[in-house]
Order: structure tokens, then sequence, then C-alpha cells
């Protein structure tokens, strides 16, 4: 066939940027399969805190938060026996039977960024005071895990950094010390530049440059030889840029480990993995495109995405939901890049129809209560192939990924970024086979 010009063609489209499109690209292009990545902006990726949780362990005491911690691996097992409507339930006991390999293959793809899945998940603190369970992390949190610290943690604020507030994170803390926790004190150090009002991307630049790393973790020799302290948790700004190595030189010149928290909203960690996913992408040569894919046709048709044409035989949604833009809300739910039709789910019934209700009718008082509305989304095969409202597939060759797949939401079931990896990996693997 002559080419055309103007005309990127390659075996996989994938829509959409965040970790599932990200690992939907990266595990497609890793088979062999040439890849081009769409997307319009960063998504809810870029939002999040630093861990990658993979599943809520129901057999957890909450009176024993650092004991009876299960696998991730296991934990998904038993999400996926409890909500059938689960996307680790939708891929089937084979699919979910790779949620170890596709955890180990993201952390060897975001190497420099994350630290490799240990066979139980770490416990990180959150700027909160709170343990939360992780099956990744990254590096700059890992001496932080709670299970690991040998001697007492001193968690330390900057002064004039009104977003931690040490000796809050460390009261919180202190309520699992008598669990098997680390015993806990606070302090607070002057940062080594003029501006410690900065906003939380500021800090991290500002610590980046020679010296300034250094300066701060000799800053932090004085609490942490008062205290006796055998690590240090620092508030999550330790620098954007991974190759920059803020927290290993603060840990340097401390003397101690060092770790930062899990980050709120606005979340260094999160804009770092966004880099992270983007500079992997350029690396492995996957082509992209900046721009809006719109009512697009279907896969093997041409699509115009941001003045770019593209054609591939096999596409991959993993446009997010609600904030990456994959779900909107227009009175109802749809799915603006290919209309695909949207379901929701609320007690035992399920479907098309609860989806085209007005989206303010599927939320539910009680806060603590499930959302419809939030897991609101694409239903899929065992193939992550989406299905319309008689569970057919929609087109043999059209896949979905992460949370544009309704089922889960990262608020109650802290299932987000493991759901991205493992349908983002799966789905990648697949398009490559098709496109062979
Ligand atoms: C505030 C916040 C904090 C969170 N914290 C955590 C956490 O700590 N741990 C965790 O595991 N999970 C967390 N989650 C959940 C987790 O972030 C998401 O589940 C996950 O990032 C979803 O990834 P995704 O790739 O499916 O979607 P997204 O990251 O949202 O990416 C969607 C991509 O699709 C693109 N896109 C959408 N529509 C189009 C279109 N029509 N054309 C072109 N491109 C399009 C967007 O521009 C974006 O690039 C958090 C979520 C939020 C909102």
């Amino acid at each position: 066939m002559t080419p055309t010009p103007g005309l990127l063609e390659v075996d996989v489209l994938v829509i959409g940027a965040g970790m599932a499109g990200a690992m939907a690209a990266l595990a497609a292009r890793d088979a062999g399969a040439t890849v081009a990545v769409a997307s319009r902006a960063p998504g809810a990726t870029a939002l999040s805190s630093g861990a990658v949780g993979v599943a809520p362990d129901p057999t957890a005491s909450p009176d024993e938060p650092l004991a009876w911690l299960r696998a991730p691996v296991e934990a998904a097992r038993r999400l996926a026996a409890r909500r059938p409507d689960h996307p680790y339930a939708a891929v089937g006991v084979a699919g979910l039977w790779r949620l170890g390999e596709a955890l180990r293959f993201a952390a060897r793809q975001l190497e420099p960024l994350l630290a490799p899945p240990l066979e139980r998940p770490r416990l990180l603190a959150t700027p909160a005071g709170n343990a939360v369970r992780a099956a990744l992390c990254q590096r700059s949190m890992d001496a932080g895990d709670l299970l690991a610290v040998r001697g007492p943690l001193l968690v330390c604020g900057f002064a004039g950094h009104l977003a931690f507030d040490a000796a809050l994170v460390a009261a919180g803390l202190a309520r699992y010390t008598p669990r098997g926790g680390p015993e806990v004190g606070d302090a607070e150090v002057a940062l080594p530049f003029d501006d410690p009002a900065a906003r939380p991307h500021e800090l991290a630049r500002a610590l980046e440059p020679p010296g300034a790393a250094e300066r701060l973790g000799e800053a932090l020799r004085i609490p942490a030889g008062a205290l006796g302290a055998g690590a240090i948790l620092l508030p999550p700004v330790l620098g954007l840029d991974p190759a920059a190595r803020v927290p290993e030189r603060i840990a340097a010149a401390a003397g101690m480990p060092v770790a930062e928290t899990l980050s709120d909203v606005p979340s260094v960690p999160g804009l770092r993995l966004h880099a992270a996913l983007e500079a992997r992408l350029r690396v492995a040569g996957v082509a992209r495109v900046t721009g809006e894919a719109a009512g697009a046709p279907a896969p093997g048709r041409a699509v115009e995405i941001g003045g770019t044409v593209v054609r591939a035989e096999t596409w991959i949604l993993a446009s997010g939901r609600f904030v990456g833009g994959g779900i909107a809300r227009r009175g109802a739910l749809v799915e603006p890049a290919l209309g695909l039709p949207v379901q929701a789910a609320e007690g035992r019934e399920a479907g098309v129809h609860l989806a085209r209700r007005p989206a303010a009718s599927l939320t539910v008082r009680d806060r603590r209560a499930p959302q419809p509305l939030l897991s609101a989304g694409l239903r899929v095969d065992a193939a992550l192939r989406p299905v319309d409202d008689r569970g057919r597939p929609v087109h043999p060759r059209l896949l979905a990924a992460g949370a544009v797949i309704g089922g889960h939401e990262q608020a109650t079931d802290g299932s987000g970024l493991g759901v991205a990896i493992l349908t983002g990996f799966l789905a990648g693997r697949a398009a490559a086979r098709r496109g062979a």
C-alpha cells in the first residue's frame, strides 16, 4: 500500500496518557507493536498521591492496622470475589492472575521513579497523619514505610510552609506506635532559601539545585540527633525531577534515611509520575499526538486528533473518568470520544438505563455510602472490549483500560492506579497480539 502523506499509521492507537494509557502503550510497544498515544491534557494520574493503591484488605482489623497485611494480589482477588462488577472481576481469573506481572512491568518501566514491589504492601503516611497501604510507591517514600522504619521517626515540617503540619502528622502516626509502629517525634526547620510560602511545586524545584538539598540535610541533623531518630519524614516536595536525587542528597547530608509523605492535591508526586510516564513513552518510541478525540469513528478508520490524522487497526480507550474527561455529565452520563454506552449500578440494579437518569440522582446523601455516580463508566468483557447494553462487544478491535471502565471508585475501594496498571497492561498486550 502507498503511504498517504500526513497520515500517521500505527498498529495501536491509545486515547489517553494517564497511567492506563501509558501502560497500554508501553505494554504494546514492548510486545513489538507500533503505537501512537493521543491525549488532550494531564488526567487524574497527575493528581494522585504517590501511592499505587491496588485493593483494600477486607480482613484487616481497624484495631490492628499494622497486622494482617495481605499481599496486594491476594487482596485484589478478594475484592473481585466480593464485587462482580469490579474490573478485577471483569478480566476473569486468568486476567487477574497477571496483576503481579503488571505491577512488576510498571515498576520496571518507571524504574528511576518507583520502588520495586514487595510481597506485602507498604504502609505510608498521609499529610493528615493516617497510614495507607500501597502496592507500589515512589522511591522518595520508601524509607517512610512504617513497617520498615528502624528507630524513632522524626516528622519534620518547614517553617512558613503552611501546607504541612508536622505536629498533626506526628500525633496521627503516634496512634500506631502501641501496635508495632515506630516512636514518633516532630520538629520544624528553616528552609535554605527565601520563600518558604511558595507553592509545593516551586519548593520542589527550589530543592533541586546543587547545595539546597545538602543544606536542608545538615539542618535536619540537629532535631534528628535530639530524638535519636532512625528516619526522617518530610513534606511531599522533595524535587520534581527524580534525576535531581533530592531525597538521596538530603539523606546523605542528614546521615540517615529520609522520606516524604504521600500528597494531597496539588500533588508534586502526581506531577512527577505524569512527567515520568511522558518521558518513558518518548524513550520507548511511542508517537505522541496532542488533542481531543471527539465523535471518533471506529478502529481501522482514519481519525483526526489535534490536526494529526491517525489510522490504527486497534484502539485502546484509556480516557479516564470525570477528571480525565473520559466520562462527562451532560445532564445524563456520556462517553464523549466515541459515544459508547455508559453504565451505572445502584444496589442490585445496573445498566445503561441508570446512566441515562439525571446524573445528580445517582448520588446518596450519606457520603460514606457507595455513590453510583462515581463508579459509572463503560462495562467491558473479559477481553476488555466495551460492551453495549445487551453485553455484546461494540467493536472487535476496540479495547478499554483504566478509570473509563466503571464498577470501581478510588475514594471507596482504593483500587485506582492498580486497575489502571492491570487493565492497561492487559489491553496493551492483547492489542499487540491483534496487530501481529
Ligand atoms: C485527587 C485524586 C487523587 C488520587 N489518588 C490516588 C492514589 O493516591 N492512588 C491511587 O491508586 N489512585 C488514586 N486516584 C485514582 C487514580 O488517580 C485514577 O484511578 C487513575 O489515575 C486513572 O488513570 P487513567 O489513566 O485511567 O485516567 P487519567 O489519569 O484521568 O487519564 C485520562 C487521560 O485521557 C485523556 N483524555 C480524556 N478524554 C480524551 C479525549 N476525548 N481525547 C484525547 N484524550 C482524552 C486525558 O487528557 C488524560 O490524558 C486518585 C484520583 C484523584 C482524582
